[in-house]
């Protein structure tokens, strides 16, 4: 039996060009790129060269006097906690943070975290649509609120948020906004500047790039905390020896998926309509959660009323196909999914969402015949 992988937003499968870049890095023998001998240099010529290119990738400005700073960390997790402890932590006093409802727990949980230590955590509402409720975030924003995080693009049911309007309303307080890019990065045109946010995260695993390998991007003058002590890498932002092989895999995935962007976006997109049609056609019910709203080409929020997700998971598992009952972070819980109570879904459709998440090397027949198991599959549970 072939497996259908339609977890595309849990990990992705390397492209021949990262793994080709990882390899010619460890082949060449890893030198540490802050040492002062010649090989040390040239490994942080190599390194700066990688920066540059991601920084690029996300429309970064790298040579202004205020340049951005892209700084790699361990993926996206670390670059959220980087920029929330960070951010936060560079105030003597706490204050207030304000965060979506529908955030990944690396965001979510750290803002907690903060609240343990006396901030005042504040959760925006979810607008049925999937969107940040901009009207109750504009309510919690006051002139003690040190920091706002909305994420671009939700990992669950692909909505993109107007992360813009967060910035322009954030503005008036001086707020910093940080926005979580990891699932929006390649899926959708990605202009840091544009956005006006302080900081950014984003992560080479869902682009078809190494795991363990990802960046905080940052404004210039956007302050922050180390979370790790020991050494002056990146600047102290984040110390310890940097993974030259892994920046270099997450470059070249960025440049190969941003190369051929909008065939991808169109293809991935025709994917998505595929899926989508096919399980609505063939499961009278379904209902794609988020419809109507703008969503990331891959990400498609199936509920199917009446049927136990996690039961779902597991027999489409045996029939071949790969899906997820939402975040990878959270899956093995048998917990429902906060954004999706978030959105005020009605409990039937949330006890039965599944996340089917496609990639540019799945193809149409594939998902064709995903939608012909689905069917089956689903059906056995009527
Ligand atoms: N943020 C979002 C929206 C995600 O979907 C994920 C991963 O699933 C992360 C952050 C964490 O990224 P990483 O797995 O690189 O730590």
């Amino acid at each position: 039996m072939d497996t259908i992988y339609l977890d595309n937003n849990a990990t992705t499968a390397m492209c021949d060009k990262s793994i080709l870049a990882l390899e010619a890095v460890y082949r060449d023998g890893i030198k540490n790129p802050a040492s002062q001998h010649h090989a040390g240099r040239h490994s942080r010529r190599l390194l700066e060269s990688y920066r540059e290119s991601v920084g690029l990738g996300v429309t970064a400005h790298l040579t202004d006097i205020h340049a951005d700073r892209v700084i790699f960390t361990s993926g996206g997790t670390e670059a959220n906690n980087l920029a929330i402890q960070g951010i936060c932590g560079s105030h003597e006093t706490p204050g207030r943070i304000v965060i979506s409802g529908i955030e990944h727990p690396s965001v979510s949980s750290a803002a907690k975290f903060l609240a343990l230590g006396g901030w005042d955590l504040q959760t925006a509402k979810t607008l049925p649509n999937g969107q940040v409720d901009l009207e109750h975030l504009a309510s919690l924003v006051n002139a003690d609120t040190h920091l706002v995080c909305v994420m671009l693009a939700n990992n669950e049911t692909g909505v993109i948020q107007p992360v813009e309007d967060v910035v322009s309303l954030c503005a008036r307080h001086e707020c910093m906004v940080h926005t979580d890019a990891v699932q929006a990065l390649g899926k959708m045109v990605l202009d840091f500047r544009g956005l006006g946010v302080a900081t950014m995260s984003i992560s080479a695993h869902k682009i078809h790039g190494p795991p363990g390998v990802g960046a905080l991007v940052s404004r210039h003058e956007s302050t922050f905390l180390p979370l790790f002590y020991g050494g002056f890498q990146q600047e102290g932002a984040r110390p310890g020896t940097e993974a030259v092989a892994l920046a270099a895999g997450f470059s070249e995935a960025l440049d190969f998926y941003l190369d051929k962007q909008q065939k991808h976006f169109a293809y991935l997109s025709r994917l998505q309509e595929l899926l989508e049609d096919g399980i609505l056609g063939c499961c009278p019910g379904a209902v794609v959660v988020g419809q109507g709203s703008p969503r990331l080409p891959q990400t498609s929020c199936i509920a199917f009323p009446g049927i136990d997700r996690q039961a779902a998971v597991m027999a489409l598992d045996v029939a071949g196909v790969c899906c997820s009952t939402g975040s990878a972070c959270a899956s093995g819980s048998s917990e429902a999914s906060p954004t999706l109570l978030a959105m005020g879904l009605a409990p039937e459709l949330v006890e039965g969402a599944l996340r089917f998440s496609v990639s540019i090397l799945n193809t149409e027949e594939e998902v064709r015949r995903a939608v012909a198991i689905v069917g089956e599959v689903i059906a056995c549970f009527e």
